[in-house]
């Protein structure tokens, strides 16, 4: 790649890798949890009150992971409601596994800031022209940076923070399962604001489980079936349905499991800590993973509450695809490289367009260099 690059790009390349550095390194220098989490020892004999506040939890928190009711004495030590030293180990250990490092953040960081320039900046050699467009956007950096991501933000770092989450545990906040509610707002905040500099730039290019499907997604295989696209429609209509009917259960107006989350059950990023909670979930993850060698990011467009927040926030991005109408000729080529229908709702001037995972196949599929990932 470097051969084609302009000393221009090969100074921004330089100061793109020193600054993805700094940043990692700086993360390294201040964070405050980089090892794993551990829990002091618990006993039945302690109240959920003694027990929660060591954990980072509320009581009710704690009461619904033992499955209690949310309203259940917090006083009173846990053998009186039946609960066994394995389901409280069990309990104590899963919410445990929440915790996060804060040094991922800063890896986040990097990598996103990485496939941003990579986007705008590096991936087409400078004043090269539409014929050496086999030349742009080569895909072996790309793959370099998701196997980057699922190495050290998945099976390193483990499975927290990660988008999904962050967005669950905003909701879980305001039902009075996490006692700040800012905390967990901030760090949504921080993966919404990496979506709004590029589109989903933390979906395309840093979350580990996004990049495993992309992987998988990628592997020379089942190519007729990846020529017919899931309908938006339905994948974004499952989604939608999926995240109000978690928020209704969650607050307790149907269902009557107040505190429950649906998406515990599937949240594939447990992989990366090496563990299945329940069976189901590991038949889900087995399932994503599988239907990833010809479906698009099944989890993202199906499941994923970030994918569906991230998806309108990308009507605000700063950075992404462009379609120059003038140059356009709708000839469908970067419908046919685009694995989903966000190529295609783009060049339609569709209002609500399918995801984009700024992956950049569009990029150098247009034969009249219609498309750029730029400012609108
Ligand atoms: S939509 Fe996909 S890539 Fe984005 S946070 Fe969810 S799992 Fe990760
Ligand atoms: S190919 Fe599709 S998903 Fe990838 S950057 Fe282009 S429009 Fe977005």
């Amino acid at each position: 790649m470097l051969k084609y690059q302009s000393r221009q790009q090969r100074i921004y390349l330089l100061l793109t890798l020193l600054v993805a550095i700094a940043i990692i390194v700086g993360g390294w220098a201040i964070q405050e949890d980089s090892a794993p989490a551990s829990t002091p020892p618990f006993s039945i004999n302690m109240s959920i009150k003694q027990i929660a506040p060591a954990l980072d939890v509320t009581g009710k928190s704690l009461a619904r992971e033992l499955d209690l009711p949310l309203a259940t004495s917090k006083n009173k030590p846990l053998k009186a409601f039946g609960i066994t030293q394995k389901q409280l180990d069990h309990a104590t250990h899963h919410i445990a596994s929440h915790r996060s490092t804060t040094f991922k953040y800063y890896i986040f960081t990097a990598l996103a800031l990485f496939g941003l320039v990579y986007l705008i900046r590096l991936g087409r050699p400078d004043n090269s022209t539409v014929k050496d467009r086999e030349l742009w956007y080569p895909s072996w950096l790309y793959i370099a940076v998701l196997i980057l991501s699922i190495a050290v933000c998945g099976f390193a770092l483990g499975k927290s923070p990660n988008p999904m989450e962050g967005t669950v545990k905003v909701f879980k906040s305001m039902a009075g399962l996490y006692p700040s509610v800012l905390e967990k707002v901030l760090g949504f905040i921080f993966f919404a604001i990496l979506s709004l500099i590029g589109t989903k730039l933390i979906c395309g290019w840093a979350c580990p489980f996004g990049a495993l499907q992309e992987l998988l997604y990628r592997l020379p295989m089942l190519r007729a079936l990846k020529k017919r696209k899931v309908p938006f429609v339905v994948s974004n209509t499952i989604r939608s349905v999926l995240f109000v009917l978690t928020l209704l259960i969650l607050f307790g107006i149907v269902g009557n499991k107040e505190g429950f989350v649906l998406y515990h059950f599937v949240n594939p990023f447990n992989l990366f800590n090496l563990e299945v909670e329940t069976l189901f979930t590991g038949i889900a993850i087995g399932i994503f993973l599988l239907v990833s060698l010809g479906v698009y990011r099944p989890f993202c467009h199906f499941i994923c509450p970030f994918g569906l927040l991230s998806w309108i926030l990308e009507r605000f991005s700063l950075f992404g695809v462009r379609i120059n109408r003038n140059l356009c000729t709708d000839c469908g080529a970067c419908d046919r490289a685009c694995p989903s229908e966000a190529a295609r709702g783009r060049v339609q001037k569709n209002k609500l367009p399918a995801d984009c995972f700024s992956c950049g196949r569009c990029l150098n599929a247009c034969p009249t260099d219609a498309i750029r990932y730029a400012l609108p």
